[in-house]
């Protein structure tokens, strides 16, 4: 019987979730994480669970680091708070940005802090407008994203998110937020096409999209280097190449957002070096801080930057600014993680253990139900499908990876993610994980498998 007064009943009375049904979640206990260390998380009872998915993308260094719970409090009795609002400036903030430019695959970087990556990239939205603005094309407004790619949950970023769910119910996208084609060959390509033959033909639907909206309406197109939330989907060879032509013809930016990808996610510092993009611009979070710390920052190149220098319609003065931009403590926990990165080795860590993790994948797509397996460092999916040969997809989508994955963590203790792409799920698990545990994650998710598929056969 349930007692009243635990802190699952209690959530259910007061807090309201993100992603649930929300009839149901009165009826629907949440599992109240508690404690962590390294790639486990606890609930209530103390019974651990290994976080295969890093929470949301995000605790790369894994639970439990004493050195960054040790910075923020450092940072925390120097100076628990100021701002970058005006003439004033913090020390984490200059350095933070000092080292991002330095990363960063873009000359002369400009950095602007926020907390989330979805203020990250709605700033964008407006940085762009402002820069085309003083540039004097005002006219040149409209963004173009992806199908099934995420970029957050604010009004603009929600418009430019393509995931259909995250617009029927909120009057969303915003006019002037398009979205072209999901890079996923599985779904999308047309019989008998090749890998390369979709790439070309996917980057000529956005030629034409752009060519049929007029280029001088065109600022932009944002795009994950490897879709994450939407699905784990990584665009073939030469969908970037020739996606950037495109581009660089009609004279639209390229928005990187790293908000998955950065930070060593795909086996490379950024999404952008592992796919071969060179961003105008790029919002990076999540990793940063190895969620310690909630922060994101965006990445301006100098060109933008100068350009809007040159000031908005005739107004000199750029009026944005948020109460937490450039928090003193979260860039402290940014600056820790990306020493800990440095002094640990965690890109060469991530190196040595992806074999294991791709070879793990690649098991799982012998499955008699597996249609496709995709994985790049440590970000991988695993697609569920009714029909392997024929690639035809379970109607209704997404019940049978549900069911997988709740199963997986109820009867298994282990924590993955399933995402709006057919029937998949999603693994991230922190950066710091051995190959043991990696076997240990996959070991767990097959008998899950095992499990659900033998109910769907009886
Ligand atoms: N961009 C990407 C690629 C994301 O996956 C997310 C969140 O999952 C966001 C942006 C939004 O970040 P946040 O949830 O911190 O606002």
């Amino acid at each position: 019987p349930l007692n009243a007064n635990s802190p699952a009943a209690r959530d259910v009375r007061h807090v309201l979730h993100g992603y649930v049904e929300l009839k149901a979640q009165r009826e629907s206990l949440p599992t109240v994480i508690t404690a962590g260390e390294g790639i486990y998380v606890k609930d209530e009872n103390g019974t651990p669970y290994i976080e295969a998915a890093s929470g949301m993308w995000c605790t790369s260094l894994g639970f439990g680091e004493e050195e960054l719970v040790e910075a923020a409090a450092e940072q925390m009795r120097k100076l628990p708070y100021y701002h970058t609002v005006g003439y004033k400036s913090v020390n984490p903030a200059i350095d933070l940005a000092e080292k991002l430019a330095e990363m960063a695959p873009i000359k002369d970087a400009r950095v602007y802090f926020a907390l989330s990556g979805s203020e990250a990239n709605d700033a964008l939205v407006k940085f762009i407008r402002y820069y085309n603005n003083a540039v004097g094309r005002p006219q040149k407004k409209k963004f173009i994203a992806r199908h099934n790619g995420y970029h957050g949950a604010t009004v603009a970023t929600t418009s430019l998110t393509g995931i259909p769910i995250n617009h029927v119910a909120f009057d969303l996208p915003l006019p002037g937020f398009l979205h072209t084609t999901d890079p996923h060959y599985l779904h999308h390509a047309h019989a008998g096409e090749t890998r390369e033959a979709f790439a070309e033909r996917l980057a000529r639907e956005l030629d034409e999209m752009i060519e049929k909206e007029g280029p001088d309406t065109v600022a932009a197109f944002m795009a994950e280097p490897i879709t994450g939330a939407g699905g784990v989907i990584i665009p073939p060879e030469p969908y970037y190449e020739k996606v950037q032509e495109v581009l660089k013809k009609h004279d639209v930016l390229f928005l990187d957002d790293e908000v998955v990808n950065g930070i060593w996610r795909t086996g490379k510092l950024w999404g952008a070096e592992t796919m071969g993009i060179a961003p105008d611009t790029m919002t990076v979070a999540k990793g940063l801080t190895s969620a310690y710390q909630p922060l994101s920052a965006l990445i301006l190149s100098d060109e933008i930057y100068r350009g809007m220098e040159k000031g908005s319609l005739g107004v000199g003065f750029f009026a944005h600014g948020q109460t937490y931009s450039g928090h003193p403590v979260s860039c402290a926990v940014a600056l820790k993680v990306l020493e800990i990165i440095e002094t640990r080795d965690i890109g060469g860590h991530v190196g040595r253990v992806s074999p294991t993790f791709a070879r793990r994948l690649q098991k799982l797509g012998e499955h008699p139900l597996v249609g496709d397996v995709r994985c790049k460092g440590l970000i991988g999916a695993v697609e569920f499908v009714a029909d392997k040969k024929t690639g035809r997809l379970f109607d209704p989508s997404g019940v049978v990876a549900r069911r997988i994955k709740e199963r997986a963590e109820s009867a298994y203790k282990l924590i993955t993610r399933n995402v709006p792409s057919g029937d998949s799920i999603a693994f991230s698990p922190p950066l710091i994980i051995t190959e043991s545990e990696i076997d240990e994650v996959f070991d767990r998710f097959e008998k899950a498998v095992n499990d659900v598929m033998g109910e769907l056969a009886r």
